[in-house]
């Protein structure tokens, strides 16, 4: 039987029970504003220590402000009955939603995922960790707005032992490994919780289920979880991404905070915008910046405005610097200074000794060097007598050396590429790699490769180009795309006969401007620069042909 009354409410009817007491509407019978009343259970109030937490947990929320957060009006004690009464939200719980609709669309997913994150930002700042956050928390107006309930409540329950009267603290479906271990709840344990929510959004059920609460636990702890686009494969896989790294089981691998991945939510948005809608030539810039001010909340209320857009970018700024700790721990480390200092005296020695041999033929041994087939030596001929020259005499160098310092660099950054695919094959290997289509697929490339498969390893590469064109979060894919199309090449038999014509032409030129017939030599040169220029495939030429034109146009050499 419902109570009459509670505090200074009139109770009208039960909403709903949960396994932390029962929900009532009440109204007030002074204000006659309604509210929904959480009455705890009875029970519950005689734990030791109750009383401070609730007291404790009650004031942090109340400071809470949030547009998706459900606000909290008072609390109270009526007759031994811990109560405490919040906003009456019409409407029905995501549960609710999930029921009747199985699952919603990834956009839909997002849209509610952006919100939900709006409000856990707005209590991690404020210090305040949810514990419990599950589709039943999740309250969904008519107008679409999403409302998170019960912050810090699971902390009010949290006792030495994991059940009370029958419920769990914190949903099993949904709680992260490390509450499921027993340990402490941190902001990133609900991001986890996040994870799951997102997961059974757009799955239609949680990443885990089992027959019993400990089971689900066991598996949020050790299990794998079907990825999501093989349960709905209309998720596109940047989405995938989100929600697999925020099902990482090392809390660390999770996002660094809640911004971040209402960022990276509203990143997928507008790629696959881009993706559906480029159909016409060139790269469309989409400014994250400006969809996420844009569409971020709804009825104006809830989207970061202008001085959120301002914090975001000296936010952007940070996670830049941030980027490279190694890189300036070294740089900040006094040895490492010396050490340089030691080498810059030693060097300039050498450098002002000024010994054989000659320039060219310094110059000359760099391109030997080069025209073998790409590796160390490439990185010797840059740090020996490319560098060198240029340094030496910037004026006379600086046209003949930059194609090859090119060619070089982009040899350079290509194995460190490769490196990095490889690397993240290997973690893939454990399950853990945020996986990433592209790079997956170019990593198939590479194994087509080894395989001998050139042709198909060429043809995939190109595809994935294809693909990420017009993809401005991917252009760094995009170039290496370019590179291992240079790399892959030589193993087409095919393309080996269509450069063997361009090698010939180009030791034709080189033969006509040994005897002095410049003017012809000059008209191949230019030709396969004009010809090829565009040609990742035919890069070495191109900068052959380069270097001698630039060689050639100096006066008196
Ligand atoms: P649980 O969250 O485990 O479902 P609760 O006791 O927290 O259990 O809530 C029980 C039900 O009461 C919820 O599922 C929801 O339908 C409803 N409810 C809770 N808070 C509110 C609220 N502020 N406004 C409207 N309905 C609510
Ligand atoms: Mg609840």
């Amino acid at each position: 039987m419902n109570p009459s009354q509670i505090g200074p409410y009139e109770i009208l009817s039960k909403i709903g029970s949960g396994g932390m007491g029962s929900v009532y509407l009440g109204r007030h019978r002074e204000t006659g504003e309604e509210a929904a009343i959480k009455v705890l259970p009875a029970t519950l109030a005689r734990e030791e220590g109750f009383v401070e937490r609730f007291n404790r947990e009650i004031e942090s929320m109340q400071k809470l402000s949030s547009p998706h957060i459900v606000k909290l009006f008072a609390s109270g004690v009526d007759d031994g009955t811990y109560y405490y009464s919040m906003e009456y939200v019409e409407g029905e719980t995501l549960t609710q939603l999930l029921r009747r609709e199985r699952r919603v669309s990834w956009e839909t997913a997002i849209d509610f995922g952006v919100q939900i994150c709006i409000a856990l930002k707005a209590a991690h700042d404020a210090g305040i960790i949810h514990r419990d956050l599950k589709p039943s928390n999740l309250l969904l107006t008519a107008n679409g707005t999403i409302k998170l309930t019960d912050f810090g409540v699971a902390q009010v329950f949290a006792t030495d032992r994991l059940t009370i009267t029958g419920g769990i603290v914190g949903t099993a479906e949904f709680m992260s490994p490390e509450q499921a271990e027993g340990k402490r709840a941190s902001k990133q344990s609900d991001l986890y919780s996040l994870g799951a929510v997102l997961y059974a959004m757009v799955c239609g059920k949680p990443p885990f289920t089992g027959n019993t609460a400990l089971e689900v636990l066991k598996k949020h702890q050790y299990g794998l979880f079907d990825a999501p686009r093989l349960v709905n494969p209309d998720i596109p896989s940047w989405f995938e991404d989100v929600v697999k790294q925020l099902l990482s089981k090392d809390p660390a691998k999770r996002f660094p905070d809640a911004y971040v991945v209402a960022r990276r939510l509203e990143q997928v948005r507008s790629k696959m915008q881009v993706l559906n809608s480029d159909t016409s030539s060139g790269m469309p810039s989409v400014d994250s910046e400006t969809v996420t001010a844009g569409s971020g909340g709804r009825g104006g209320d809830g989207g970061p405005g202008p001085a959120t857009l301002m914090k975001s970018l000296i936010r952007q700024e940070l996670e830049k610097a941030d980027t490279h700790p190694l890189l300036t721990s070294i740089l900040n480390s006094t040895w490492f200074l010396v050490v340089m200092l030691m080498l810059i005296v030693v060097g300039g020695f050498f450098w002002f000794k000024d010994w054989s041999p000659s320039a060219e033929e310094r110059f000359k041994q760099g391109e030997a060097l080069l025209s073998q087939p790409a590796g160390d030596g490439w990185l010797q001929a840059r740090e020996k007598y490319f560098l060198p020259l240029v340094q030496q005499d910037d004026a006379r160098w600086k046209d003949q050396v930059a194609p090859y310092l090119q060619q070089i660099e982009s040899y350079e950054q290509l194995a460190a590429l490769k490196r990095d695919l490889r690397k993240s094959r290997i973690r893939k290997g454990v399950g853990e790699a945020a996986a990433n289509e592209p790079r997956r697929l170019l990593l198939m490339a590479l194994a087509q490769q080894e395989a001998g498969e050139g042709l198909r390893a060429t043809q995939t590469v190109l595809a994935v180009k294809t693909l990420l064109a017009g993809d401005p979060e991917q252009a760094k894919l995009y170039d290496l795309c370019d590179r291992l199309l240079v790399e892959l090449q030589p193993a087409d038999k095919e393309s080996d006969e269509r450069y063997a014509w361009v090698k010939a032409a180009l030791a034709r030129a080189d033969k006509q401007a040994a005897a002095g017939r410049l003017d012809e030599a000059q008209v191949i040169w230019k030709s396969i620069t004009q010809l090829y220029g565009q040609d990742p495939a035919a890069r070495t030429f191109v900068a052959q042909a380069q270097a001698a034109l630039a060689q050639k146009a100096k006066p008196g050499s």
